[in-house]
C-alpha cells in the first residue's frame, strides 16, 4: 500500500478522500489554490502545497504544477477526486511518466470513454443496449437533420465530449435543429475545445439508473448494484439513492452485468460509473464515467464498504476486496447535494461568506460530507456544491424521514442556497411514493416555491434581544478591560449593563416594518421583555456549542443567531428570519433618510417636543419624544445645527417615515 498519497482536487471530495487516507495510516498530501489557503481540505491534511492563483486552469486544472507539488511531497500516488483533472488521459499519462501512480483507470480506458460518441461505437460492439440515436464522426448538418428526422423528435443533442449537463439541447421540431446544434456545438468548443455533437431520442419520462462497478488487475470485475439519480436540474444529480426504486433483481442483474461488460469492453480497472437512461422497463447506455463519483456515499451505505479504500487497494495493484457474491444490499439510502444556488433565480450560483453554519448531527444513519467550515468564503471559482447529506435506513421510508429530520437541522446563513428546495423534495409525496424521473422538479415545480421565509414570533424577538444584548455587554466589557481599569464597573465584564433608567429599547426592521421592544434587564442575565402590542416574556438564554438554548417562560427552544453587520438571521429548525438592528437613539439618518430630516422610524405618538424652531442644537441633542406600543422612542439631532421647523406637535399620531423636524446644518 502506499505510505503518502496526493489529492488532486478540494471541497468536500478532496476532504473525504483525505478521512480514508487517515484510518489506513496513508499521509494525505493537499494541494490548494490562492483562494483555498484556509480551506477544510487544507486543514485536514498532513500536508498542504500551494499550486497558484484561484482560477481553477491555473492551480487545479495545472498539470505541471501539480505533479511538481507531489515531487516536492514525496507522494508515491495522486487520487483525482472527480471534476478537475479526474477524466484528463493527458494527466493520467504525465502521472505515469513522472513514476507516480493514478489512483484511477488506465490512460486507454479514459480515452475510450472520454467521448460519448466513441464509447457509444464501443458499447454497440459488445451488445449494451444503446438510446436510439446518431453517433458518428460525419457532422454536416443536412447529415444531422436527415438522423434526427430518422430517430424522430424530440431529440437531444448532446456534445461528445460533454459532461455537467453542458452543451446539451432538447429539440421538438426540426425547425429547431439547427440553431440548436449551432448553440450546443458553440457552447461545447468553449467548455470541452472540441464541437463534436451527437443526436439522441429524447425520452419523455425516463430515470437515470447507474451502475457502480470496480474492477482490478488481475482481470476481476464486480457491480455494487445500482444509483436512481432521477432527481435533477438541469441536467444535474440533486438527490441520488440506492438501490433504485422498484427494481427487480432479473433487472438489477440484466444492468449490472451490462455495465461489467461496457467496464470489460474498455479494459477498465478502478472505480467507474455505467450511466443508463431507463424507460418502460427498459434501458439503454448513456456514458461511462471513468472516476469515483459525487454519489457514491449511498452506495457504500448500502454494501458497508469505503470506495475510496477500494481505490487505493486496486491502484496498489490488490485484488478487489470482495467478490460478486459476497456483495448484498443492505437497507436504503439517499443523499441530498447542498448547492450555494438561487433555485428560484433559475438555480444561478450563489457567493458570499458562511456567517452561519449548522450542520446536521453524524450519527449511525446520517453521514455529512462536506468541504467547508463556518466563516468560509463560497468563491465564483469553484463549483457551487459545498456539501452533501447521506442517509441510511433500513428501507426507504426510514432512509427518507431521516432525510428530513436531518435536512430540517441544516443551516446555512451568508449564501442562498436549495435547502429549501431539498426539505421539499424530501418530504413530497410523490417523491415518497418514489415516483421518480428527470421531470420531477418541473412537473412539481411548487417545489421551487421553497417555504415562505418565516415571520418573527415571539422565540424570534426574544432570541435576537437577548443576542443584541449580549454583544453589546461583551463589547463594553472588552472596552473596560481594554481601558486598563480593572476596577472600572464594567470590567466586571459579563453581567448584563444597564443605561440606567433599567430598560433598554431595541428597534428592529422585519421586512418593511419596523418593531419596538423594551427589555429590562435582570441580575441574573435573564430579561424581561415588552413584545410589539404589548405583551411580555421573560427571556433566559445560554450560548451552546449547539447554538442558543433559549428559555422563554420557562419553556426551552433550540434557537441560533447569526449576525453580518446589522442584520440578523434568527433559526429555529432550519427556517431563518431576518431581522435589521437599528438604533433608536441614533441619528436616523443612518436609518433613513437625509442628513437634515428627522423622521419618525416607526408609526407612533409624540409624546413631548424638545425644542423650538431657532434653537442651536449639537449632534446627539434629544429632539422629540414618541411613544409607540407603550414604548418611548426619543429621537435626537443627526448633526449640530440650527433647527427650522417642527412638524408635528405632541399629540399628533405619524406615519413611518413622517419628516418631524428639519433644520439647518452647520458648515464645518
Ligand atoms: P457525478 O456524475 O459524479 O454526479 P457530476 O456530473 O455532477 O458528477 O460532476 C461532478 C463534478 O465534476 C461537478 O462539479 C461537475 O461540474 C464536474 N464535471 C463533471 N464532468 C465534467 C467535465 N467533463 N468537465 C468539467 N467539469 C465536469
Ligand atoms: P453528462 O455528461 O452531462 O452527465 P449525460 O449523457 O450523462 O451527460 O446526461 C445527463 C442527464 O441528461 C441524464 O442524467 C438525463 O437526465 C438527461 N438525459 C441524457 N440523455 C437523455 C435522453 N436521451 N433522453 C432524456 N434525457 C436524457
Ligand atoms: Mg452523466
Amino acid at each position: 500500500m502506499f505510505r503518502k498519497i496526493l489529492i488532486a482536487n478540494r471541497g468536500e471530495i478532496a476532504c473525504r478522500v483525505i478521512r480514508t487516507a487517515r484510518r489506513l495510516g496513508i499521509g494525505s498530501v493537499a494541494v490548494y489554490s490562492e483562494a483555498d489557503r484556509a480551506a477544510r481540505h487544507v486543514h485536514l491534511a498532513d500536508e498542504a502545497y500551494p499550486i497558484g492563483p484561484a482560477p481553477a486552469r491555473e492551480s487545479y486544472l495545472s498539470i505541471p504544477r501539480i505533479l511538481d507539488a507531489a515531487r516536492r511531497s514525496g507522494a508515491e500516488a495522486i487520487h483525482p477526486g472527480y471534476g478537475f483533472l479526474s477524466e484528463n488521459a493527458e494527466f493520467a499519462e504525465a502521472c505515469a511518466a513522472a513514476g507516480i501512480a493514478f489512483i484511477g483507470p488506465p490512460v486507454a480506458a479514459i480515452r475510450a470513454m472520454g467521448s460519448k460518441s466513441a464509447a457509444k461505437s464501443i458499447m454497440e460492439r459488445s451488445g449494451v443496449p444503446l438510446v436510439p440515436g446518431y453517433h458518428g464522426e460525419r457532422q454536416e448538418m443536412a447529415l444531422l437533420a436527415e438522423e434526427a428526422a430518422r430517430i424522430g423528435y424530440p431529440v437531444l443533442i448532446k456534445a461528445s465530449a460533454g459532461g455537467g449537463g453542458k452543451g446539451m439541447r432538447v429539440v421538438e421540431a426540426a425547425g429547431d435543429l439547427e440553431a440548436a446544434i449551432e448553440g450546443a456545438k458553440r457552447e461545447a468548443r468553449a467548455s470541452f475545445g472540441d464541437d463534436h455533437v451527437l443526436i439522441e431520442k429524447y425520452l419523455t419520462r425516463p430515470r437515470h439508473i447507474e451502475i457502480q462497478v470496480f474492477a482490478d488487475t488481475q482481470g476481476n470485475a464486480v457491480s455494487l448494484f445500482e444509483r436512481d439519480c432521477s432527481i435533477q436540474r438541469r441536467h444535474q444529480k440533486v438527490i441520488e439513492e440506492a438501490p433504485a426504486p422498484g427494481l427487480d433483481e432479473a433487472q438489477r442483474r440484466a444492468m449490472g452485468e451490462a455495465a461489467i461488460a461496457a467496464a470489460r469492453a474498455v479494459g477498465y480497472v478502478g472505480a467507474g460509473t455505467v450511466e443508463f437512461i431507463a424507460e418502460d422497463g427498459r434501458f439503454f447506455f448513456m456514458e461511462m464515467n471513468t472516476r469515483l463519483q459525487v454519489e457514491h456515499p449511498v452506495t457504500e451505505a448500502i454494501t458497508g464498504q469505503d470506495l475510496v479504500e477500494w481505490q487505493l487497494r486496486v491502484a496498489a495493484g490488490e485484488p478487489l476486496p470482495l467478490r460478486q457474491e459476497d456483495l448484498r444490499i443492505q437497507g436504503h439510502a439517499i443523499e441530498a447535494r447542498i448547492y450555494a444556488e438561487d433555485p428560484s433565480r433559475d438555480f444561478l450560483p450563489s457567493t458570499g461568506t458562511l456567517a452561519h453554519l449548522r450542520q446536521p448531527r453524524e450519527s449511525d444513519g446520517v453521514r455529512v460530507d462536506t468541504g467547508v467550515r463556518q466563516g468560509d468564503a463560497i468563491t465564483p471559482n469553484y463549483d457551487p456544491m459545498i456539501a452533501k447529506l447521506i442517509v441510511h435506513g433500513e428501507d426507504r421510508d426510514a432512509a427518507a424521514q431521516r432525510l428530513a429530520a436531518a435536512l430540517a437541522e441544516y443551516e446555512v446563513v451568508g449564501v442562498r442556497t436549495n435547502l429549501a428546495l431539498l426539505r421539499a423534495l424530501a418530504t413530497h409525496p410523490a417523491f415518497l411514493a418514489a415516483d421518480l424521473d428527470t421531470g420531477f422538479i418541473a412537473r412539481h415545480p411548487e417545489v421551487l416555491e421553497g417555504s415562505a421565509e418565516p415571520v418573527p414570533d415571539t422565540p424570534a424577538w426574544a432570541a435576537a434581544a437577548w443576542t443584541v444584548l449580549r454583544e453589546e455587554a461583551r463589547t463594553a466589557g472588552a472596552a473596560a478591560r481594554g481601558s486598563g481599569d480593572p476596577f472600572s464597573p464594567w470590567a466586571t465584564a459579563d453581567a448584563w449593563r444597564m443605561n440606567g433608567a433599567g430598560y433598554q429599547d431595541l428597534l428592529f426592521e422585519a421586512g418593511d416594518e419596523r418593531v419596538l421592544l423594551r427589555a429590562a434587564l435582570r441580575r441574573d442575565g435573564s430579561l424581561d421583555l415588552t413584545l410589539p402590542g404589548g405583551n411580555s416574556a421573560h427571556v433566559a438564554a445560554e450560548e451552546t456549542e449547539d447554538g442558543l438554548r433559549l428559555r422563554l417562560d420557562g419553556v426551552q427552544h433550540r434557537m441560533a443567531v447569526a449576525r453580518q453587520g446589522d442584520m440578523l438571521t434568527v433559526l429555529r429548525g432550519g427556517l431563518g428570519v431576518r431581522l435589521r438592528v437599528l438604533d433608536p437613539l441614533a441619528p436616523p439618518e443612518s436609518q433613513a433618510a437625509g442628513g437634515d430630516r428627522v423622521i419618525a422610524p416607526i408609526p407612533a405618538r409624540v409624546t413631548r417636543v424638545l425644542v423650538s424652531p431657532g434653537d442651536k442644537v449639537a449632534k446627539g441633542t434629544p429632539l422629540l419624544v414618541l411613544e409607540a406600543m407603550k414604548m418611548e422612542l426619543t429621537l435626537s439631532a443627526p448633526a449640530g445645527g440650527v433647527v427650522e421647523s417642527i412638524r408635528h406637535g405632541v399629540d399628533e399620531m405619524v406615519e413611518e417615515g413622517t419628516q418631524l423636524v428639519t433644520f439647518a446644518t452647520e458648515t464645518a
